[in-house]
């Protein structure tokens, strides 16, 4: 199918992308296409016009400053494979990248569009989420900043105003006592996942001072699991632990079920998940 008939605006700078969303009625900004555009071909989405952000320079750089790392919306989720960082963040924003879709994808959609979108299954999300980002809006009328927790609202729906441009997101810088783990499982490499685990932990002397462990593709949003981390924090870490940690996981998320899986399986998949992240942030 194709879309219905929209107008479309390729503004240069922020201010003017501002300008328009604040002054056409129902427009959406378009970053990667990879979500926005299918879904206007199936009809699922009839914007009556587009807001092509791709020609504004500046909105596809990543830096580290202080204690922030700062990713501008347009950083297209290749970019993150081979991050220009340093450290454990490095490390996990590439084997996440990995894991979005197939490569052509990759190569177009970017990390301020997936976090706009808010699929609860998607990497970007579950990594905001999981360490606690800022997502950074402007407007014609200033610039907000959104704590993650308070970003996702539910399926597909974030605090964005229609007027909102995303322009960054601010994640910590991890230091080198900070270990990191990502898995997730989908029915075909490139699908979305049907369950995701990242875990963030820092560990001295062998016991763990603090542990981040979030979930994605078991509820609306992605979810920090409380349990998990409190199961993990102040315990060696070691296999037994990461179990203590995986049954914890297991009895504190509510997963839905769909044609892909049941709640039951969905249940089971985030212990042995939680379990391979931790191996992998061990090794
Ligand atoms: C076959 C297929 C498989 C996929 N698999 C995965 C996967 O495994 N994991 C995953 O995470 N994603 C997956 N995706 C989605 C992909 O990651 C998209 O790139 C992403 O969801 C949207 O990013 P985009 O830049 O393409 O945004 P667009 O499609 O351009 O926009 C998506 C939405 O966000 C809004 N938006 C975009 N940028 C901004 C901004 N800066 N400010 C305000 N609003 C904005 C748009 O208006 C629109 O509503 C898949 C897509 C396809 C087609």
């Amino acid at each position: 199918m194709k879309p219905v008939a929209f107008e479309y605006f390729a503004p240069r700078t922020v201010d003017e992308a501002l300008s328009l969303l604040a002054g056409v009625e129902g427009a959406k900004v378009l970053a990667g296409g990879q979500s926005l555009v299918p879904a206007m071909n199936f009809r699922l989405a009839r914007p009556p016009a587009l807001i092509d952000v791709n020609q504004i320079d500046g909105l596809d750089q990543i830096t580290a400053t202080g204690d922030l790392v700062r990713i501008g919306a347009l950083t297209r989720h290749r970019t993150l494979e081979a991050p220009d960082l340093d450290g454990p963040l490095a490390s996990l924003l590439g084997v996440m990248a990995r894991h979005v879709g197939h490569m052509p994808i990759r190569v177009r959609g970017t990390f301020g569009g997936s976090l706009a979108h808010a699929d609860p299954a998607a990497e970007w999300c579950l990594l905001a989420r999981t360490l606690d980002a800022t997502v950074v809006a402007g407007s014609v009328t200033g610039t907000r900043e959104i704590p993650a927790e308070e970003f996702f609202t539910t399926v597909f729906t974030t605090s964005l105003r229609s007027d909102e441009l995303l322009t960054e997101v601010r994640l910590p810088i991890l230091t080198e006592r900070h270990l990191v783990g990502f898995s997730e499982f989908s029915r075909r490499a490139g699908d979305f996942a049907l369950a995701m685990v990242a875990v963030v932990v820092e560990v001295d002397a062998g016991v763990v001072h603090t542990a981040q462990v979030g979930a994605g593709g078991v509820s609306d949003v992605p979810v920090r699991l409380m349990g998990a981390e409190a199961a993990l924090i102040g315990n060696p870490w070691e296999p037994a632990m990461w179990d203590k940690a995986a049954e914890a996981a297991m009895s504190e998320v509510n997963p839905f079920e769909d044609i892909h899986g049941s709640a039951e399986y969905r249940r089971d998949l985030m212990g042995a998940l939680l379990r391979r992240a931790c191996s992998q942030a061990a090794s």
